[in-house]
């Protein structure tokens, strides 16, 4: 009899441990989304991107095609390049590519893009959401925060919301970071992935827009290190957890 009740712990035992296994192994990964006006505009957060990528499921929102963006070329056609370029570095982050619709260099923040926006996010859910600094020289930048931003508001789930910077020609503005990340021991694969945008790389111009940018960030730092990304949170928006994400990828 105690041999019976002995192998019977043991097999609830044993099937408890494989169930808890298997629930590690299904548990889904919380979303982070990554609004980007533009299919490139992700270079802002690319270093944060490849920290979080094995602890986090990835998104972007692309709120244009980049139509306006490689000369010589139309409409379709640039955002058929355009589009096939931010795919392959999306897939190297294993993230999902979210297309609003919006056309580069006359994008707008419509009642039908935040909609659009919205329903992503009451889908995914995200832990948190990036967005494009609000006082921005780039108006689609500006209108990419503002749709993005409505349509955070609209949720009511209230993610971790951080602003990014793409400051290294100048766009973003009144720019004060709260958080800095040391990219240092990413910065190749940032370099590698940024030249995935071909289009938009001639003469290795994201590159060389973001290295002294990043150099500057990572000088910033308390303790300062070589590469670093920066970046600024809404003061007085609610933060729920006790951890923010950039802990979370230490
Ligand atoms: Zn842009």
């Amino acid at each position: 009899m105690k041999k019976i009740i002995a192998v019977g712990l043991w097999v609830v035992c044993f099937a408890g441990v494989l169930h808890s296994e298997n629930f590690t192994e299904t548990k889904a990964k919380e979303n982070i989304v990554i609004c980007s006006a533009h299919p490139d505009d992700l270079e802002g957060c690319l270093g944060f991107a490849i920290k979080a990528k094995n602890r986090f499921k990835l998104h972007v929102i692309d709120f244009t095609g980049g139509e306006r963006g490689v000369k010589g070329k139309t409409h379709e056609e640039a955002r058929a390049i355009r589009q096939a370029e931010e795919e392959s570095v999306a897939k190297e982050l294993g993230a999902d590519v979210h297309w609003v619709g919006q056309i580069d260099g006359g994008a707008f923040a419509t009642p039908e893009a935040v909609t659009k926006v919205y329903e992503i996010l009451k889908k995914l859910k995200p832990r948190a959401v990036f967005l494009h600094a609000p006082v921005d020289l780039h108006v689609d930048h500006v209108m990419c925060y503002a749709a993005c931003w409505a349509a955070i508001m609209k949720t009511k789930a209230y993610p971790e919301v951080y602003f990014y910077e793409e400051g290294g020609i100048g766009e973003t503005h009144n720019f004060h970071p709260h958080h800095y990340v040391d990219i240092t021991d990413v910065w190749d694969e940032k370099v590698r992935l940024m030249r995935k945008w071909k289009s938009q790389n001639k003469n290795d111009f994201l590159v060389r827009f973001k290295e002294p940018e990043s150099l500057f960030r990572g000088a910033q730092m308390v303790r300062p290190v070589k590469y670093g990304e920066a970046y600024e949170s809404l003061i007085g928006y609610p933060a729920k957890k006790k951890l923010n994400v950039f802990q979370e990828i230490e």
